[in-house]
């Protein structure tokens, strides 16, 4: 017998695509206990981001993102230090 690989099917690697990639969402919580996503704290960012495993606690995208919206904070109160 032939393996089962028929060029006439090709609509059915679509399905099988969205299939596995739900499946790997699913193997991801089942693996993580829960997944915590948010939108990025950084200002001019808001992206979305995925924070996995336990105890992460993540306001930011990105660790530069991080970095930027500490040096801004920083930069702010200087200012207000300067002014006051
Ligand atoms: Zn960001």
């Amino acid at each position: 017998m032939a393996p089962a690989h028929r060029p006439g099917r090709r609509g059915r690697l679509g399905d099988w695509f969205l299939a596995s990639g739900a499946l790997a969402l699913a193997h991801l919580v089942t693996e993580y206990g829960r997944i915590a996503w948010g939108a990025c704290a950084a200002e001019g960012c808001g992206r979305f981001f995925l924070a996995t495993g336990p105890g992460s606690v993540r306001r930011y995208c990105s660790t530069s993102c991080a970095t930027r919206a500490r040096v801004a904070a920083h930069r702010r109160r200087r200012r207000a230090e300067a002014e006051g």
